[in-house]
């Protein structure tokens, strides 16, 4: 990990990396059962070189805390490593450039889970053109690694209906369901 760190220290290789202030690779422990994926840096992880630690990140914060899943044990990362520029959607050579860098975490990390946070990664992982709304709430088998897209915590934010069937209710759901997925994989682990 601490050699992919450093190629993405300093890379180059896609528009992105010329307006960004700082990359940011992605954070967990190496060793964790869970992977969450989401779609490229914002603002504020583009200042401290972190992942989803802004609005979207405290969110994602208090959805993992209703699970009951603690942040310390997942390791989080994006597809694309440097903040695009107003935060539009990652374009797709920017993705095909910087994919190796995910390709390579998932290799080290080989989590039993991965939740893809929104279209960018379910897309890039199922390699589906479906929309998160129809894929969301489901299991997929990727790899031998078990998929739930859910969505992105910036559609949650702009979208603050708690009523049935709201994204946000149907999150919580999803959540609840990567709890019950990671309790069997703790299980499994510790045989
Ligand atoms: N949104 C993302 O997709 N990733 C982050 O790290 C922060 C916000
Ligand atoms: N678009 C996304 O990328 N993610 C969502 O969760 C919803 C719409």
């Amino acid at each position: 990990m601490s050699k992919i760190a450093e190629e993405v220290g300093d890379c180059q290789r896609c528009a992105l990396g010329k307006d960004r202030n700082m990359p940011v690779l992605g954070e967990g422990p190496l060793d964790a059962l869970l992977m969450f994926v989401g779609e490229g840096p914002g603002a504020d992880e583009d200042v401290q070189g972190k992942p989803f630690v802004g609005k979207a990140g405290q969110l994602l914060d208090r959805i993992l805390k209703a699970a009951e899943i603690s942040r310390e044990e997942i390791y989080i990362t994006n597809v694309v490593k440097c903040r695009p520029p107003g935060n539009r959607v990652p374009a797709i050579e920017e993705i095909v450039v910087c994919q190796k860098f995910l390709e390579a975490q998932i290799a080290i990390i080989n989590p039993s889970i991965i939740v893809c946070l929104g279209n960018t990664p379910a897309k890039w992982i199922l390699g589906t053109t479906e929309g998160i709304t129809k894929l969301r709430g489901r299991w997929f088998s990727w790899r031998g690694i078990d998929v739930m897209p859910m969505f992105h915590p910036s559609y949650l934010l702009r979208n603050e209906s708690r009523k049935k069937d709201s994204p946000k209710a149907l999150t919580w759901q999803d959540i609840q369901e990567v709890r019950k997925r990671l309790d069997d994989a703790r299980l499994r682990r510790s045989r």
